[in-house]
This record gives C-alpha cells, sequence and structure tokens, in this order.
C-alpha cells in the first residue's frame, strides 16, 4: 500500500464538472488499495477575484485580512471536492490548514511553513477515508490563517508529502509536464522527461509558474519526487528528482520570464561603507523580497542603488525606498513599472562558456536592450523591456534549439 498526495492547481478544479473529473482519479488511486491525500486548489481565478474584491474598498489592504479573505478559496474546493468523492462512493473528509495544523511563521502573504502536525490526517487515513486538505494556507501559533504566496498549493502539496512519508506527489495542472518554456508562450516547446531538482529550483525562482519555488525547495531538501502532469490527459509527466542522467549534449534545460518586475533607484547616495547594509535592511525587516540588485559607479562620492522587487510589492517597496532617501541624504527615488526579466537554465551552463554570449548576442540580433545581468552557477538572467518579454523567450529559445523539431 502507497500514500499518495495528489494536488490539483486552480484550472483543475475550476467547475463542478473538473471537480468530479479529478475526484474520480483521486478515488481510483484509492481503489488500487492506496491512501490518499488530495490537496486542492481555489477554483479558477478565485484568488485573483477576492484579491480584486478588497482592492476595490482599499488599494492597500492589510495583510492578516487579505489572508483571511483567500483561504477562503480553498475552503470552497476542499468542501466540494470530498462532496464529489463520496458522491463516488468513497468516504472523504475535508480540512482547512489550521485544522490539519500546518503551522507557519506570522509573515501574512507569504508564510513559510514550519511544521505540520499529522496526527488528525493519520488518524482519517487509518479509517480509510481520502483526506482532502485546503492548499496555500496555514495558521500562526497565535491561531491566525496565512497563506503561503501566490501559487503556494504546491507547497501544501509537497509539505504534506514530507510530513507523511508519501511514496508521491503528483502535482496535477492544466499543462502536462515542465516544458523548455512556458508553452502558452513557446508553441514548439518540448516537454522534459526528468528535470533536477537545482534547475526546476532556478526555473521556478525565475518566473516558471508551473512549480511555487518553494515546493521545490522542500522536496530537494526531502527527497521526495514530484511529478508534474494533466489534469486532463492521462499522459506521463515531469519528474522532478535529485538528479536526471548525465546527458552530455544538453547544456540548457528551460528559459523562464517574469513579466511582472519593477525597478526602484535611489539615486545620488553617499558613497560610504554601511549605506546598502541600512537600505537593504530596511526592506528586509518588511520582507520585502528583492531580485536583482544594481549599484552604478558613483561619481563625487555619490552612487545611485536599484532594485527590482514583483510588481505586487512596488508599492510597499517604494514608501521604504522614500523613507530611506531621507534618513540618508539621498537626492531622489525613481520607479521604472515596465521591467521584466529573462533566464535561461541548465547545469551545462558551468561548464560551456559560450552560453551567456550566444544568449546576449540572440537577443541584439533581435534589437532587444539588456538592461541589466545577473547570473547563478546555473543560470543567466537580463532584464529587458516588459513588451519585449513574448519575443525574448522565443528567440533565446531557438538560440539554444531547445524546441519541437518542425
Ligand atoms: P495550477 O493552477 O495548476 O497551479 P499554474 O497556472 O500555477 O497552474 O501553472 C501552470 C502554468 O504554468 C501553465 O499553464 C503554463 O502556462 C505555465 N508555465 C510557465 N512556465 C512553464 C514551463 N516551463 N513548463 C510548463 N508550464 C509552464
Ligand atoms: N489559490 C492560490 C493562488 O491562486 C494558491 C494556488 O493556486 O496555488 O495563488
Ligand atoms: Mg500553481
Amino acid at each position: 500500500m502507497a500514500l499518495v498526495v495528489m494536488k490539483f492547481g486552480g484550472t483543475s478544479v475550476a467547475d463542478p464538472e473538473k471537480i468530479k473529473a479529478a475526484a474520480a482519479k483521486a478515488v481510483r488511486e484509492h481503489k488500487k488499495g492506496n491512501q490518499v491525500v488530495v490537496v486542492v486548489s481555489a477554483m479558477g481565478h478565485t484568488t485573483d477575484e477576492l484579491i480584486a474584491l478588497a482592492h476595490k474598498i482599499n488599494d492597500d489592504p492589510p495583510a492578516r485580512e487579505m489572508d483571511m479573505l483567500m483561504a477562503t478559496g480553498e475552503q470552497v474546493s476542499i468542501a466540494l471536492m470530498a462532496i464529489a468523492i463520496e458522491t463516488l462512493g468513497v468516504p472523504a473528509i475535508s480540512f482547512t490548514g489550521p485544522q490539519v495544523g500546518i503551522y507557519t511563521n506570522g509573515v501574512y502573504r507569504k508564510a513559510r511553513i514550519r511544521h505540520i502536525n499529522d496526527e488528525r490526517l493519520r488518524e482519517a487515513l487509518g479509517q480509510g477515508k481520502i483526506v482532502v486538505v485546503a492548499g496555500f494556507q496555514g495558521v500562526t501559533d497565535d491561531n491566525d490563517i496565512t497563506t503561503l504566496g501566490r501559487g503556494g498549493s504546491d507547497t501544501t502539496a509537497v509539505a504534506l508529502a514530507c510530513a507523511l512519508k508519501a511514496d508521491v506527489c503528483d502535482i496535477y495542472t492544466d499543462v502536462d509536464g515542465v516544458y523548455t518554456a512556458d508553452p502558452r508562450v513557446v508553441k514548439n516547446a518540448r516537454k522534459l522527461k526528468k528535470i533536477t531538482f537545482d534547475e526546476m529550483l532556478e526555473l521556478a525562482s525565475v518566473g516558471a509558474q508551473v512549480l511555487h519555488s518553494r515546493a521545490v525547495e522542500i522536496a530537494a531538501n526531502y527527497g521526495v519526487p514530484i511529478h508534474v502532469r494533466s489534469s486532463f490527459k492521462d499522459v506521463p509527466g515531469t519528474l522532478v528528482v535529485k538528479e536526471a542522467e548525465p546527458m552530455e549534449d544538453i547544456v540548457i534545460s528551460g528559459v523562464a520570464y517574469n513579466r511582472n518586475l519593477s525597478k526602484i533607484s535611489l539615486l545620488g547616495v553617499p558613497d560610504r561603507p554601511g549605506i546598502a547594509a541600512e537600505f537593504f535592511g530596511r526592506l528586509a525587516e518588511n520582507h520585502i523580497v528583492i531580485g536583482m540588485i544594481i549599484q552604478n559607479v558613483g561619481t563625487h562620492g555619490l552612487n545611485d542603488i536599484s532594485f527590482t522587487v514583483d510588481r505586487a510589492e512596488e508599492k510597499k517597496a517604494l514608501k521604504i525606498a522614500r523613507e530611506a532617501c531621507k534618513a540618508l541624504k539621498a537626492k531622489d527615488v525613481i520607479v521604472d513599472s515596465n521591467v521584466a526579466k529573462v533566464s535561461v537554465v541548465g547545469v551545462g551552463i558551468k561548464s560551456h562558456t559560450e552560453v551567456a554570449a550566444r544568449m546576449f548576442a540572440a537577443l541584439a540580433r533581435n534589437n532587444i536592450n539588456i538592461e541589466s545581468i545577473t547570473t547563478s552557477e546555473i543560470r543567466i538572467s537580463c532584464l529587458i523591456r516588459e513588451s519585449e518579454v513574448d519575443r525574448a523567450v522565443k528567440v533565446i529559445h531557438d538560440e539554444f534549439a531547445l524546441g519541437e523539431a518542425a
């Protein structure tokens, strides 16, 4: 008997028919004699709609109340999923994050799971029930509801799989695996049979929405393989594993993008030790996640410091930058709300020195200006104009011949 965690994303539970189809998949697993935990996201675009609703009242709503609001989306799905499973004749029970005991820290809207109390889950599984758990949500030690960041249901699923020592963690979604690029942008993108945790973590961190980066991080730490597969087609998906077979000729695994970035620049900052530490310290205290950091060589004892943030955090980051501007006696703060990032990821980047030059040349040939560059051992990222993202992804994908042959 295996223990299987099956996660269904928003599109996969978008309407009653899709919920019934997902329930049937869970029942099939249960009938094979397996213990089954189902994790669900909110239906369709529910989370976006809830956020929009709050913004009609206040364009900077309090984070605690946003988590209270957003968590309702997943609560609807778990109840409907449990009803659908029971309708198929198998006992089921739904739990919210707080009911199961998914304990997180208190950082609303991007809480991190600290520990999971598996007692109630094990008890229900022991009674032969399919257990349905709300993705994306948890609870603090003070009993406040938190959410794990957009796309966080993947993280709930992987964290439960680790806590329960599951044999499989299946992520059912609206694509049938991880591709060399977002198949919505690059039509001839190729499905990968396997990808390493390291590569998947880089892809997810720079925008490949298919998996939440924290989910990959947890899976890598605990060595739990993830299977990304289609909710709608019964075909093998992509296995995210510790090590894929070494294939000498594969240098690049994929291209990813993030089109929702803002660049904030602090201009005319005094050039002395401790300034960057103080400025980024203020941002860190406020839990702002920083992307790229660019510091220009200054003149007359003054520097310019720029950094990127997710556009959703632009307002908050700008407010902190303006306060820092005054405190640090800098000259000005400016914001650019139309930047984006395109990245290539692959373990072969370590040993193939030509990758960066080829990426930059492909962008140049297509008249796409690179505004700044960052790298890791297995990734190269360029900041570009938002309007050029789709074209940039396609030309880089073509440059490295990642697609299916036409
Ligand atoms: P879910 O609601 O099931 O969690 P998401 O919308 O979060 O689904 O993630 C699936 C989407 O991720 C796909 O529809 C696809 O457009 C996008 N995506 C981005 N990059 C990739 C990639 N490299 N491979 C597959 N899908 C990707
Ligand atoms: N419903 C949440 C969101 O839209 C969590 C998820 O889908 O994974 O971000
Ligand atoms: Mg998702």
